[in-house]
């Protein structure tokens, strides 16, 4: 695997590649990033993945700086599944750059807490996208709402690069992998299924309560549990409104904090799986 660090290096040596498939993560790889390069791989291009933790991304009284940062050991994963090129750039790479301004969806779910997040996800996304010009990029369905904003952008302003929606990697008992999982106490780490479980009973629940209960039941059981919920929610898959009818596909959704940690999860159901 070739590691590449500068513009420039990704213009020596990418500019005679056609057809790139590209994984943009923040680094602290576990399997679900991976997942994503072995999904991206089955499509027989050659895989680049991207380590930069984004500071345009996180809210002045956010955890940019706590964020684990693992280069070593995500150059050894990454090599151990056969990614051809990593792009690790400086902290400069954000700065100056044209800003994107994201659409109304961004306000809603995540975008009502932390105001700005996905104009800077957007910012950065912009940016790897033009420098690395791939034909795919692959991305987490864990970030439902990132996703869609991603593929909107890029319909309008990158017609040429594919983008894929992959499924969320859980640990054995439920939980969604995530790099914050590291930063949870022993005590909350053994209560932080119950995000799962919350949405999958929801799920199963769907056509016998109103949502309204749904929700209301879940929320007090998360609360009693410690969990502080940033939303907790069913909600249209396309323009994220909070639906009150299940009709034929929806977004369970929720963000929420155990201590001072932010997880979210989500679960798409239509009527063929209910
Ligand atoms: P991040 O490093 O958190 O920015 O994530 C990079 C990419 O990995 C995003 O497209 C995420 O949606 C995706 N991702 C993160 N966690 C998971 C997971 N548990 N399962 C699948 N994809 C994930």
């Amino acid at each position: 695997m070739k590691i590449l660090t500068t513009e420039d290096a990704i213009k020596t040596e990418l500019i005679e590649k056609r057809g790139l498939s590209l994984i943009p993560t923040m680094g602290n790889l576990h399997s679900g990033h991976l997942s994503l390069v072995k999904g991206a791989k089955k499509y027989n291009l050659k895989t680049i993945a991207t380590i930069f933790v984004n500071p345009l991304q996180f809210g002045p009284n956010e955890d940019f700086n706590r964020y684990p940062r693992t280069i070593e050991s995500d150059i050894k994963k990454l090599e151990k599944i056969d990614c051809d090129y990593v792009f690790i750039p400086e902290i400069d790479f954000a700065k100056n750059l044209e800003i994107i301004k994201a659409p109304s969806i961004s306000l809603e779910l995540c975008g009502k807490n932390r105001p700005g997040h996905f104009d800077g996800v957007l910012t950065i996304i912009n940016k790897i996208f033009s420098v690395i010009l791939p034909t795919k990029a692959f991305f987490g369905l864990k970030d439902y709402q990132q996703f869609i904003l991603i593929k909107e952008f890029a319909k309008v302003n990158f017609p040429g690069i594919q983008i894929f929606g992959l499924p969320i990697i859980r640990e054995k008992d439920g939980l969604a992998m995530s790099s914050r999982n590291n930063l949870l106490s022993r005590d909350d780490r053994k209560v932080a299924p119950l995000i799962y479980e919350s949405l999958t009973w929801i799920k199963k629940n769907i056509n016998k309560l109103s949502n309204e209960d749904l929700i209301k039941f879940s929320t007090e059981n998360l609360k009693k549990n410690n969990f502080e919920i940033d939303y907790l929610g069913v909600y249209d898959i396309s323009n994220l409104k909070e639906i009150n009818n299940f009709k034929e596909s929806a977004l369970i959704a929720i963000a929420a904090k155990l201590g001072n940690v932010r997880l979210i999860d989500n679960i798409i159901i239509t009527n063929d799986n209910t």
